[in-house]
């Protein structure tokens, strides 16, 4: 039997490149996004969370073997908060009970190098906590400057790549024999990007706050490659851990002071 995936944010990116990539090895592929997918939902709000999860349910027939949390927003604004932190959770906690009905069930997030980026200690705070109201309200006042405003996207990414270090050695997950993973991508060429990198001079700037030395700015596929290897069969035993697929950066930026 193939293996029945769930991708949200599948219809631009990364989320589409590891689409077609499952969909080329031979998987089912159920894609979730706000337009052109087979889910259509709106991860900012608990209803469209609720609604994500009734969907694949149905379309599914109940049964999920992996889960990519692909979906997310760069813009200094509350929705990022909604999106980044509290739709990547819903996503994967809210199919998780899918998820148990697999034989070999697998979840990865997608966070980024930008959580080694300045954050807001207050809006990371309030995330753990899993306060959405307060975090909305902090992202709020964070978007009226831009010097604050450029700290929700990290924060947001921060606080995910943290969560999964809580989540990933629960019951819930590692007790389950689920591996529950992240990625922290470097910079990809994708339309999220697309306005920073048109230019010789934007790459240029761009890759000097985040320092790509192995090979430069990345193609979506190269992340989707990663995502597919941690939710395939063949990862037994990674669990919690945010691999970076960028280049480099962590470890120009972060030298050996992690070990
Ligand atoms: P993208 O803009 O190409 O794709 C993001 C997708 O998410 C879009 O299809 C969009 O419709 C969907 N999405 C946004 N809001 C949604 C919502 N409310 N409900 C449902 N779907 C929604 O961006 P991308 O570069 O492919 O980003 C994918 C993920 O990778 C994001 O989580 C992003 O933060 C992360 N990331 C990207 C880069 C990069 O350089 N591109 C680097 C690090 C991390």
């Amino acid at each position: 039997m193939p293996r029945t995936s769930v991708v949200t944010g599948a219809a631009s990116g990364i989320g589409k490149a590891t689409k077609e990539l499952l969909e080329e090895r031979g998987e089912r592929v159920i894609g979730v996004d706000l337009h052109d997918a087979e889910v259509m939902a709106d991860l900012s709000s608990p209803d469209g969370r609720e609604a994500l999860v009734d969907a694949v349910r149905k379309v599914s027939g109940g049964r999920v073997d992996a889960v990519y949390a692909v979906a997310g927003l760069a813009l200094a604004a509350p929705a990022t908060v909604a999106v980044n932190f509290f739709g990547t959770v819903a996503s994967v906690a809210g199919l998780r009970p899918l998820l148990k009905e697999s034989e070999s069930p697998r979840a990865v997030v997608v966070s980024s190098m930008a959580a080694l980026m300045a954050s807001d200690d207050e809006l990371v705070a309030l995330l753990a906590a899993g306060d959405e109201q307060a975090a909305l309200a902090r992202a709020e006042v964070l978007a009226k400057e831009p010097a604050t405003g450029g700290l929700i996207y990290a924060s947001t990414k921060l606080a995910l790549s943290r969560w999964v270090r809580r989540q990933s050695a629960t019951g819930d997950w590692a007790g389950a024999g689920i591996p529950l993973n992240a990625v922290a991508p470097g910079i990809i060429a994708t339309p999220m990007t697309a306005d920073l990198i048109d230019t010789e001079q934007e790459r240029e700037s761009l890759l000097q706050v985040v320092p790509m030395p192995l090979n430069g700015i990345a193609e979506p596929i190269v992340v989707a490659r990663l995502l597919a290897w941690l939710n395939s069969t063949e990862n037994t035993h990674l669990c919690g851990q945010i691999v970076y697929v960028d280049g480099g950066s962590d470890a120009v930026l972060r030298g050996d002071s992690v070990w």
